[in-house]
């Protein structure tokens, strides 16, 4: 692709930003972390302002009511939202980013009517219930049973790291619908309205004190077999689909917000002092930077390539798994440099001097990015087999 922006992308960029700027004044202020109503009502309202705009699901083909925007402008749309200090997708990453794009790929017309547009206008929240307390990397060992019962399948059984589950009213739900079959062939990908009798929410706490994470308990919950997506038995392969979007795309944003942190960063670098000097002034610690900026940059040419093969092909390929495994771990190195800018201001969480708090929670918070959708472990085994051809 050429990388230089046209004359298309900056009026694009002008618009964008005239629209952003009327439009972000009418959200009510950000909330508490722990207000999940509040955060959902703003996620949601953010949804429907865009989706009035012509600006939801930028990505998702104008066919399924989305912009079916050109891939630069994807990209224009991501750096300009993530700019701003808009919400962006917020609690219903899951819907936008994977949920819809695989009902998209893999729905019936029914399903899709009746979820795509939803999701769209902020009126669904999706979260995702694959892992287990002893399915994470290997998923494909997930016990949580459903049983034909005429139109309906029986559920029963737990998931855990259920991200977003208080405020959701749907799941995309792995199950086992045939416990005789070799463990990748008896799955199902299921809908799971969250309201259904049965369904069970307990919130668990992170590192940071947050509650975005919870354990799902299922007992007995009925659900309608016109809620499957993909054969019955057939799940295994429908997931494999969800995590391409997952590991591919669903970063972007978290990308260009990191390039805006580290210049955050080497604002603060220059107002730290150690002794008569300023962090800034250290040569390493500013080379360090330099280095972390150019990689930002590398990998952001590499998403590029991502979102441009999930533009031409529908789905993100393997590539996906290179630039998860690299951005999480950039980051995590990223955020153990902004300690060592703040020096002892890192011992806090409270603002020791302007935004220091934020950097310590962000260094806490993206502890788990190494973990979430697929570990490094795994992504170097995908990356070695799928793409280096390496043997098992
Ligand atoms: C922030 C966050 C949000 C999440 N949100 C959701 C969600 O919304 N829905 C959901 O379903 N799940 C969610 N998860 C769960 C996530 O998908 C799992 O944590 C992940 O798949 C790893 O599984 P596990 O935690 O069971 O670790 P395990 O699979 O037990 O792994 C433990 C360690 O062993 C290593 N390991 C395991 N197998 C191999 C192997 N074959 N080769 C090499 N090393 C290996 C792993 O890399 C890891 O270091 C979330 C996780 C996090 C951190």
């Amino acid at each position: 692709m050429d990388l230089l922006w046209t004359e298309d992308d900056e009026r694009f960029r002008t618009e964008l930003r005239a629209w952003i700027d009327q439009a972000l004044p009418k959200l009510p202020p950000a909330t508490k972390r722990e207000d999940w109503d509040a955060r959902r009502a703003r996620d949601t309202t953010w949804q429907r302002m865009l989706y009035d705009a012509g600006y939801a699901g930028i990505n998702w083909p104008a066919d399924f009511g989305g912009r079916g925007a050109a891939l630069s402008e994807q990209l224009v749309f991501y750096e300009e939202i993530t700019k701003a200090g808009a919400p962006d997708v917020g609690v219903n990453f899951v819907g936008l980013l994977h949920a819809g794009p695989t009902i998209i790929a893999e729905a019936t017309d029914e399903q899709r009517a009746r979820h795509l547009p939803a999701i769209l206008k902020g009126e669904e929240v999706w979260c995702q219930g694959f892992s287990e307390p002893s399915a994470g990397s290997d998923l494909a060992s997930l016990r949580c049973r459903a049983v034909r019962d005429g139109d309906d399948y029986v559920i029963s059984g737990q998931k855990i790291w259920t991200s977003f589950a208080q405020v959701s009213d749907y799941c995309e739900l792995l199950v086992r619908t045939d416990p005789d079959a070799p463990k990748h062939k008896g799955i199902t990908w299921l809908i799971l309205p969250m309201d259904a009798p049965g369904v069970d929410v307990r919130p668990l706490r992170t590192v940071i004190g947050s509650s975005e994470f919870s354990e799902l308990y299922l007992d007995d919950v009925r659900v309608p077999v016109a809620n499957r997506v993909g054969a019955e038995n057939d799940g295994w392969r429908v997931a494999m689909v969800t995590f391409s979007f997952e590991r591919g795309t669903s970063l972007v944003s978290e990308m260009v917000e990191a390039r805006r942190q580290l210049d955050e960063l080497v604002k603060v670098a220059k107002v730290v002092t150690r002794g008569s000097a300023t962090a800034w002034d250290d040569v390493g610690l500013r080379r360090e930077i330099g280095h972390a900026a150019a990689e930002l940059d590398a990998l952001w040419n590499m998403v590029k390539r991502t979102v441009s093969e999930a533009a031409r092909t529908g789905v993100p390929g393997v590539g996906a798994s290179v630039v998860k495994l690299y951005y999480t771990e950039l980051i995590q190195r990223i955020g153990d440099l902004a300690l060592r800018v703040l020096d002892r201001a890192s011992l806090s969480l409270d603002d020791v001097f302007e935004h220091s708090g934020h950097f310590v929670e962000e260094r806490l918070r993206v502890l788990a990015l190494t973990i979430a959708a697929g570990s490094s472990q795994i992504q170097r085994n995908i990356i070695g087999e799928r793409i280096l051809g390496l043997p098992r």
